[in-house]
């Protein structure tokens, strides 16, 4: 399997620019927000067991997950956050294994995973966690920007994530995204180039049956 680089960062911080640059690059990218996606879209795979646990009610004419009536139903009880995230997580991880396993052409592999620093489910899938990082007035001027959220509503989803610090302490490197674009992607492209190496120099390791020879600072798969 091709090295595995978690992407991750808060709300607003970037991954989605930044995942864009790796694959203008040719990285092979597996987005765990767009499997979810597909998942509850129609005829998505976790859809019969969403319908089974909340009822039509939630939805859509087209047999797609009707996010709004979700999000409603989860914000009066957390208990059926949890139930849904019990449905989907597992498929999610099944699906963005496969995903990554598939793409061992490529010269390395960006697996997007906002949550990843909270989730050890995925910090023991990547070989080394690449963070997009920017303080939070900027995050939250982003997603004002984007979107009807108010400063609050942001700052509630915030609260939710690990903290910057805890992003920090986990990643084993760090793309800044305070400047401007331009910036961002000549960062961007000194790391792809670094990670072609490392994944060229994981692959003779891989092939033996022997032990992956690019661990990260800390080596995390098992
Ligand atoms: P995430 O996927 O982490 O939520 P995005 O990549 O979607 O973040 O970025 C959030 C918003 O900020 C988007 O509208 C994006 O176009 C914008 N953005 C990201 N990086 C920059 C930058 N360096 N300069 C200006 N706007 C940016």
């Amino acid at each position: 399997m091709s090295l595995v680089v978690g992407l991750t960062g808060g709300i607003g911080s970037g991954k989605t620019t930044v995942a864009d640059f790796f694959a203008g690059l040719g990285a092979a990218v597996v987005d765990t927000d767009a499997i979810a996606h597909e998942l509850t879209s129609a005829r998505g795979a976790a859809m019969p067991a969403i319908v089974e646990a909340f009822g039509g009610a939630v939805v859509r004419g087209d047999g797609g997950l009707d996010r709004a009536a979700m999000r409603r139903l989860c914000f009066s009880d957390p208990a059926r956050r949890e139930r849904l995230e019990a449905i989907l997580h597992p498929l999610i991880r099944r699906e963005s294994v496969a995903r990554c396993e598939r793409a061992d052409r490529a010269p390395y592999v960006l697996l997007v995973v906002p949550l990843l620093v909270e989730s050890g489910a995925y910090r023991d899938r990547v070989d080394r966690i690449l963070l997009v990082d920017c303080d939070e007035a900027l995050q939250i001027a982003r997603v004002m920007a984007r979107s009807a959220l108010s400063e609050d509503e942001v700052r509630a989803i915030m609260a939710t994530q690990a903290s910057r610090a805890e992003r920090l302490a986990a990643a084993d490197d760090v793309l800044s995204n305070t400047g401007a674009r331009d910036e961002l992607r000549a960062a961007v492209l000194i790391l792809h180039r670094r990670y072609v190496e490392l994944g060229r120099r994981a692959r003779p390791a891989a092939a033996d049956g022997g032990a992956r020879g690019v661990p990260g600072e800390n080596q995390k798969r098992s």
